[in-house]
Parts: structure tokens; C-alpha cells; sequence
């Protein structure tokens, strides 16, 4: 297939570079090259939080508000604890909420199938070809519970931290190490009791952080079912967007990330080259060594490499 029906904006094209890339197929990695130099034009938005706290709900809302104001819009929804590719659940809910049929809207799942361990980059590059395709803003969906989930919120610009309160999902969440990377929280389901207690514990948290410079995190009140506080969302997001790009924030994000990238990349490259199927085979036999504590790990893996 050809990187420029991606450009075009022929959605069987996006799909198929996209499964490609999640495949590690040559051809996906080839796409992806092409498309390097096309990127860079979104604005790409993480929105964590437990599950249930409403994300399918309130990105659905974003994604709806976007496309009022014109703008293309791709959503990537992972989803970790889903072992299919295509048929994680949190993309599924907001398909189901009728605007996949949008020809301006792109809405892909993502779960572990094949990038165990790499979902982070699997999501960036997936990411890259909505970016290519054209669309102004991505939302990136995840569940904020893990360190794989971290890594995929890491990669984005802006970050939105989900809250409820009462289900003791914030707890969960400050745990995670989710609230030094927020940019703007949101308590959602406001219309139910203590929202209001939550903001004020919220904007106590990140008053003892204080990690963040210059750029103060709002707290968003949200009814995501009623569309209330989406707008101040969305303008909430740009904000942050705009500030990032003023204080040279967002370019120097861009270089970090690109720097991961080609260590990650560099990594695999030189594993696999040092990993012949010899030095695998000899690894196997060593290991029993190791097991039997006739040779310790060190030794065993200086012998691999000098093999
Ligand atoms: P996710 O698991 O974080 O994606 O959460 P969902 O978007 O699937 O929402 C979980 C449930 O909460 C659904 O039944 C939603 O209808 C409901 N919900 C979402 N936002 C609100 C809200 O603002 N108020 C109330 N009362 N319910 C909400």
C-alpha cells in the first residue's frame, strides 16, 4: 500500500497502515518513515482516568464539540486490559456512540495484542498517522491504573485526569503517579454529591506539588451525560496547548520524545543483532546454570557476549 492514500485521507488505507504498524510488519515501519515528516500539526490530548469514571462518555463530548468548531478529529482509545487489537472496549463504547460514521472523525482501540511492552510506542505511532491523516486534535484515551498506562500518557501534550468522586477512584489515581502529569483535571459527574470537596482536595494536592512551573492546572467541573463543562474543556485544553508552545515547553517535549525514540529504537536494533539464534541457544543453556547456581547471572551473560 502507498503512505500517500494515508494523506489522502482514505480511512481503509489509515486502518490497514495502522494494523501494519501494530504487526511490526516492514511495510508498516516503511509507511511510517513516509509519514515522519507530515507530522507534527495535532494537538495530541491524553484523557486517564479509573474505569468508569466517565472517559468514553466525555471523550465522545470532546470528540462532538471538535467537530463543531471544524476541526478533524482521531481518537485512540487503549485500552491495556484488553488482549485483542480492534476490539478493546473503550473505543468500542464511544464507536457505538454513533460518530464513527463521521468521515472527519477516526476512532481506533488499541489493546496489548503483540506490543506487550511497547504499547506506549505502538500508541505514539499509531498516533502519528492520525497526525499525517491530518487531523487538528487526537484524543488518547487510557486507563489511568498502571505504568504502561503512564507511558502512554506521557506522550501526549496535554493531559486530562479524570476524577469522580466517591468511589475512592481518586485514591487509586493519585497512586498511580497519574497526578504529577496532569495539565487539567476534571471532576466528572458533577451532578452527583461532593464534587465540590473533591476540587478542593484536588487543588490542595497539587498546591503541595507544585511541579509544574509556570502553567497552574485548572480543575473542571464536568456532567459529561449533560455536556455541561465540555466547552470550558475544550477551551481549557487549548490553553494549555498555547501556553506549552509559548514557554517552549511543547518543543522541548517534541526533542525528549524523539530522543526515546531513537534510543528505543537503537535498543532493539542492537538486540537484535547481539541475539543470534547461537547466543540464544547458549543463553538456554546457561540459564540452567544459573538455576542450579553453578554460574551466576553475570558470568553467564558475560559469556554470551564474548561468545
Ligand atoms: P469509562 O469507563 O471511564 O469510559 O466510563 P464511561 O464513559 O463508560 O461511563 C461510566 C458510566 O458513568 C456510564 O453509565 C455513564 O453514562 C456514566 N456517566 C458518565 N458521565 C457521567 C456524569 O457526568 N454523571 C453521571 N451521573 N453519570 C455519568
Amino acid at each position: 500500500m502507498d503512505f500517500k492514500d494515508v494523506l489522502k485521507g482514505n480511512k481503509r488505507a489509515i486502518a490497514r497502515a495502522m494494523s501494519l504498524i501494530e504487526d511490526d510488519d516492514p511495510q508498516g515501519l516503511r509507511i511510517l518513515r513516509a509519514l515522519h515528516k507530515h507530522t507534527g500539526k495535532a494537538h495530541i490530548v491524553g484523557v486517564t482516568g479509573a474505569p468508569g469514571v466517565g472517559k468514553s462518555t466525555l471523550v465522545y463530548r470532546m470528540a462532538k464539540a471538535l467537530r463543531k468548531r471544524g476541526e478533524r478529529v482521531g481518537i485512540v482509545a487503549v485500552d491495556p486490559s484488553s488482549p485483542f487489537t480492534g476490539g478493546a472496549l473503550l473505543g468500542d463504547r464511544i464507536r457505538m456512540m454513533g460518530i464513527a460514521t463521521d468521515p472527519e472523525v477516526f476512532i481506533r482501540s488499541m489493546g496489548t495484542r503483540g506490543c506487550l511492552g511497547g504499547l506506549a510506542r505502538k500508541t505514539y505511532e499509531v498516533v502519528k498517522v492520525l497526525d499525517a491523516w491530518g487531523a487538528d486534535t487526537i484524543l488518547v484515551e487510557t486507563v489511568g491504573t498502571g505504568q504502561a498506562e503512564v507511558d502512554v500518557v506521557q506522550a501526549v501534550q496535554t493531559c486530562i485526569v479524570l476524577l469522580v468522586s466517591g468511589l475512592g477512584d481518586e485514591v487509586q489515581t493519585f497512586k498511580a503517579g497519574i497526578m504529577e502529569i496532569g495539565d487539567i483535571f476534571v471532576v466528572n459527574k458533577a451532578d452527583r454529591g461532593g464534587a465540590d470537596r473533591l476540587v478542593l482536595e484536588v487543588k490542595a494536592m497539587l498546591e503541595l506539588g507544585q511541579a509544574h512551573g509556570k502553567w497552574e492546572p485548572p480543575i473542571i467541573k464536568t456532567i459529561a451525560t449533560e455536556d455541561s463543562g465540555v466547552e470550558e474543556l475544550i477551551d481549557g485544553m487549548k490553553k494549555h496547548y498555547g501556553s506549552a508552545k509559548e514557554t517552549g515547553i511543547l518543543r522541548r517535549k517534541c526533542i525528549e520524545r524523539a530522543m526515546l525514540d531513537i534510543e528505543d529504537i537503537v535498543r532493539d536494533r542492537m538486540m537484535a543483532g547481539l541475539l543470534t539464534p547461537k547466543k540464544k541457544f547458549l543463553m538456554k543453556v546457561l540459564s540452567k546454570a544459573v538455576a542450579e547456581k553453578r554460574m551466576d547471572p553475570y558470568e553467564a551473560a558475560e559469556k554470551v557476549l564474548c561468545k
